[in-house]
């Protein structure tokens, strides 16, 4: 049975000489595999909608195990993001982290939309630091692992200064920070920003502009949290870190 899917290509992996396996994150059946049949060939109708980040329309023969594309049509190509070696890097880590917390044929629209949209405005000139803090959060929360920023994860208490604890597992009050000597101290922008953040709906994304020091408190915050917690390890996020060390 053919079926036409909306998606991103969120993977791609060469197979034999001429052939290469699409993971796509769709609209309608969530991520799926497909073979695209001779899409190394330069001359192949398949060659330009098989490309990491490609938006699109895809048609493939369904069977048990990896579809068969037998046809797709490019929406966007994101070139935005593809001319841009910085975010290309982001959007390469996001792809491998939703892959990583997704099954397979599960259809999830909401998260699709995210994923979208965030492609979107990071092709649109959007930070995509910021962005990717937003779809940290996103993934985290998919993971069932999502970090307590909503209150004290020890007293519940939901005014006043908090600490960052990865042990406890979120924000911590200053009647409460005893508990872990290692807490990460947080400034009220950064704690106000790691709620807003797991909160957040992009469609309400203006035009969000943090200075460095906030961003780099957030990143090292979520980074660490993520290391402790998800048991990943992201290819492409080593990659991302040492290239903003240049930066
Ligand atoms: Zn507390």
């Amino acid at each position: 049975m053919l079926q036409k899917v909306e998606g991103i290509v969120i993977r791609k992996v060469d197979y034999g000489e001429t052939n290469v396996i699409l993971t796509l994150f769709t609209r309608e059946n969530g991520k799926i595999g497909v073979m695209a049949r001779g899409a190394k060939k330069p001359k192949s109708r398949l060659s330009s909608v098989a490309q990491l980040f490609t938006y699109g329309h895809f048609v493939f023969q369904q069977s048990r195990g990896l579809g068969s594309l037998s046809q797709g049509e490019i929406i966007d190509s994101f070139r935005g993001i593809k001319e841009d070696l910085f975010k290309t890097a982001y959007c390469a880590y996001m792809v491998e982290f939703l892959d990583k917390v997704t099954e397979e044929k599960k259809t999830q629209p909401y998260l699709f939309e995210h994923v979208w949209q965030s492609f979107n405005l990071i092709n649109d000139g959007a930070d995509p630091e910021v962005i990717t803090f937003i779809f940290e959060m996103k993934m985290l929360q998919q993971a069932g692992i999502g970090p307590q920023v909503n209150h004290c994860a020890n007293c519940g208490r939901t005014e006043g200064e908090f600490a960052f604890s990865v042990r406890e597992g979120g924000f911590l009050c200053d009647r409460c920070c005893h508990l872990d000597p290692n807490r990460i101290p947080l400034t009220r922008p950064a704690a106000r920003l790691l709620r807003l953040f797991y909160h957040f709906d992009l469609n309400r994304l203006g035009n969000v502009s943090l200075k460095k020091q906030t961003k780099n408190e957030i990143q090292f915050i979520l980074s660490t949290y993520i290391d402790e917690y998800s048991g990943m390890f992201f290819k492409s996020k080593k990659f991302l870190d040492q290239l903003n060390k240049f930066e």
